[in-house]
């Protein structure tokens, strides 16, 4: 069966989100377009995605745990797991290479970490836009390791982007699917052996997808969408 998916959101931890985007009007507005998939990812931290998964619940919505990792060379990848635990196995991982840096939330945007009822827990301190020390390759092979698939992030923009920085994308069997940003043109390389997924990267609530890119799985499953983007096209 096709399923609706939006799988690159941002929720208010993101400092270039918006603030409305809270874990309740993220699965609200999602079910309001009719989604039947949404994955949460964002940058460096996945503090909030449990509180999503909550909200979710008992909602005729799946929301897929997942990050977008600014890696060492400045390239986005996105990260999905299939449970909350490993996501919050690999996010722990991920904390330590972040560097403690003077940040302040007036000049760059506010870190709203928030539980299930949209009260805001905490700020993240870290600077979330920074390029963690992690490498683009070490990512994918951990990624791999723990169970879960890397997705360069928005390979046609040119920012942040593993085509733009490295000019091509490198033969790697880790590499099973890459992501097109909305708003930029098609690339001028084949793609064709990839999995090819369309998001919203969206972040602010008008900006998430309606029903316009749609996978077909047998179950409509994390476990389910994880298992499609390994089998070889
Ligand atoms: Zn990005
Ligand atoms: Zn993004």
């Amino acid at each position: 069966m096709k399923y609706a998916c939006d799988l690159h959101i941002h929720t208010a931890l993101s400092p270039c989100a918006n603030e409305e985007m809270t874990p309740n009007n993220i699965v609200n507005m999602s079910l309001i377009k009719g989604l039947d998939i949404i994955a949460i990812t964002d940058h460096n931290s996945a503090k909030n995605v449990r509180a999503v998964i909550e909200c979710a619940k008992g909602k005729n919505l799946i929301v897929l745990p997942g990050i977008e990792v600014n890696t060492r060379e400045d390239i986005h990848v996105l990260c999905y797991f299939s449970t909350i635990e490993k996501l919050e196995e690999f996010d722990a991982w991920l904390y330590v290479k972040l560097a403690e840096m003077p940040f302040e939330e007036k000049h760059f945007g506010s870190q709203l970490v928030m539980d299930s009822s949209d009260e805001v827990i905490s700020h993240e301190n870290k600077f979330l836009l920074q390029g963690a020390d992690v490498s683009f390759n070490h990512l994918l092979a951990f990624v791999n390791e723990m169970g879960g698939i890397a997705v360069p992030a928005h390979i046609n923009r040119t920012a942040n982007s593993l085509l733009y920085i490295f000019g091509f994308i490198p033969v790697d069997p880790l590499i099973k699917a890459v992501e097109l940003g909305r708003l930029a043109p098609t690339p001028k390389i084949d793609i064709n052996k990839y999995h090819v997924i369309n998001s919203s990267d969206a972040h602010d609530l008008s900006a998430i997808l309606e029903r316009e890119y749609f996978i077909d799985l047998n179950a409509k499953s994390a476990e389910e969408l994880l298992q499609h983007f390994n089998n070889i096209l």
